[in-house]
């Protein structure tokens, strides 16, 4: 019997029921499944739990989910921005949710259409030439990104080309793709502005020549950093024959303003997820659509979906002549294009720009609180994001862990931390630009009292949170030593 209000497992709360519920042969003698003997068993330690109890166990775990529907979560580079609710209504819609894949075309139309209609607003926003939408996350299109550029080499003949060169700010996936896709990974480090060094590139440049295959780049970088040099690093990197790839989950900082086909680039992800407003975290789903400038077309994963003039339909196209195959079952996480599609016509091309915009005035905003207490090493113009560090505690015996987890009890979402690797105790803050003024105060208020409490009380740092449900997790063992059965404690 529990003796706690608070239960996270239903099974202690067994006992309780007085009034559970007995049913006789639920399915019937018609439909029963006839169960092997020796399969049968009858001590199955299922909780007694009278149903109202069940109801508050499951309301109130669902409540311990700290969410952006719950309160302000600038984790950076994950762009954690409000999903409109009109979009799940829509996307709830059976005559959505109910499709079937394996539907003939004729029958799909609106679905297709969709598809194509996106694809479309997603090549003016880009500036590529054409997209695929398989790719079920960020990660995943990088990984279709690089197999394309693979192939375009091989059927050029250039096998040769071996490397891929990724900035020390890049994210882990980057390097990862990379290697997925059979490349050597080069590093190029990053100079005091944050920025590709342009000097370190030369050099790797003239070293590997027509060895280079692809240069991958965030731009605005990791460090909310625009990428100046873009235009030289195109120049630089097609002089020898290699490709540019763009890694579009900052896109938010630029959204309206520029565009990655204009910079240079060959291949461009997007995460619909972050930049376009679908609601992500816990693994998914998402959407990480791809593009490519002309020279690319061919290879992009079948099928796409075209419009066929003669009859007026829209139909999958599965004649690509070089095309690296299927990246998935099926063909998208359908529901979140149409989320982002949603989006994007909702706001149209002013509405865009206006989130850019706003997104890099509520950073530089934050930022300008911020960095009276942790400083931000690296930008003076910061886009969507900018990266502090909790360096300055250090002598207080403080760590950024600390930071983050002292936020907690402020009732918000610590930053990313720890990412990316050059700034030390690093703070990587987003706020998005659906955040009200008042957060952004809010916010700084409460870094500025972590601040002064790391030299007055750092205990309360240490232990921190404090006031949340669950304190402090060993995160290594947590993910390390994962229990998904229940078990008695003895
Ligand atoms: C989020 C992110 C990715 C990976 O995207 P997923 O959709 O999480 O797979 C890659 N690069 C950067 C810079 C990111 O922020």
């Amino acid at each position: 019997m529990a003796d706690k209000i608070l239960e996270y497992l239903i099974f202690e709360l067994d006992g309780l029921g007085e009034s559970t519920y007995e049913v006789d042969d639920p399915i019937g003698d018609d439909f029963s499944v006839d169960v092997p003997q020796e399969l049968v068993r009858d001590d199955l330690p299922f909780p007694d739990v009278p149903e109202v109890e069940v109801v508050r166990h499951y309301t109130r775990l669902s409540q311990l989910n700290f969410s952006v529907d719950t309160g302000f979560y600038p984790l950076g580079s994950c762009t954690m921005k409000y999903n409109p609710k009109i979009h799940e209504h829509v996307a709830s819609d059976a005559r959505f949710a109910m499709l079937h894949p394996y539907q003939p075309d004729e029958d799909v139309q609106g679905a297709l259409a969709v598809m194509y209609h996106l694809s479309e607003l997603l090549q003016e926003i880009t500036g590529m030439d054409a997209i695929s939408l398989h790719p079920a996350a960020g990660a995943h299109g990088e990984l279709t990104g690089t197999f394309i550029a693979r192939a375009y080499f091989r059927q050029k003949g250039e096998t040769g080309r071996h490397i891929a060169i990724i900035p020390d700010s890049a994210h882990g996936t980057n390097p990862a793709s990379a290697a997925m896709a059979g490349f050597d990974v080069i590093e190029v480090k990053s100079n005091e502005k944050g920025q590709v060094d342009m000097d370190a590139l030369r050099e790797i440049v003239d070293k590997y020549g027509d060895e280079i295959a692809i240069i991958m780049l965030t731009n605005p970088n990791t460090l909310g950093v625009f990428e100046e040099n873009i235009l030289e690093i195109a120049e630089l990197i097609h002089g020898v024959g290699g490709l540019l790839y763009y890694d579009g989950a900052n896109l938010n900082g630029i959204l309206g303003m520029a565009r990655p086909g204009d910079m240079g680039f060959d291949i461009v992800h997007l995460n619909l997820h972050k930049t376009f407003s679908a609601p992500h975290g816990g693994g998914g789903p998402g959407s990480g659509p791809i593009g490519v400038k002309e020279h690319l077309k061919d290879f992009l994963p079948v099928p796409t979906v075209v419009y066929d003039e003669e009859s007026g339909m829209f139909r999958l196209n599965y004649d690509i002549p070089h095309s690296i195959g299927r990246m998935r079952m099926f063909h998208a996480n359908f529901l979140v294009l149409l989320k982002a599609y949603m989006y994007i016509i909702s706001l149209g091309g002013e509405g865009l720009r206006q989130v850019g915009r706003l997104a890099v005035l509520n950073a530089n905003y934050l930022a300008a609180k911020v960095k009276k207490y942790f400083p931000i090493p690296y930008g003076e113009l910061y886009k969507h994001e900018f990266v502090a560090t909790g360096k300055v505690l250090k002598e207080q015996g403080v760590k950024t862990l600390d930071i983050a987890k002292r936020l907690i009890d402020f009732g918000v979402h610590p930053p990313t931390i720890y990412f990316p690797l050059i700034v030390s105790e690093a703070l990587m803050i987003e706020p998005t630009e659906t955040e009200v003024k008042y957060n952004l105060d809010m916010y700084a208020a409460a870094l500025e009292t972590i601040y002064k409490e790391a030299h007055e009380n750092p205990d309360i740092l240490h232990s921190a949170p404090n006031n949340a449900p669950i304190g402090r997790l060993d995160d290594v063992k947590a993910v390390k030593q994962l229990k998904v059965v229940y078990t008695e404690e003895e």
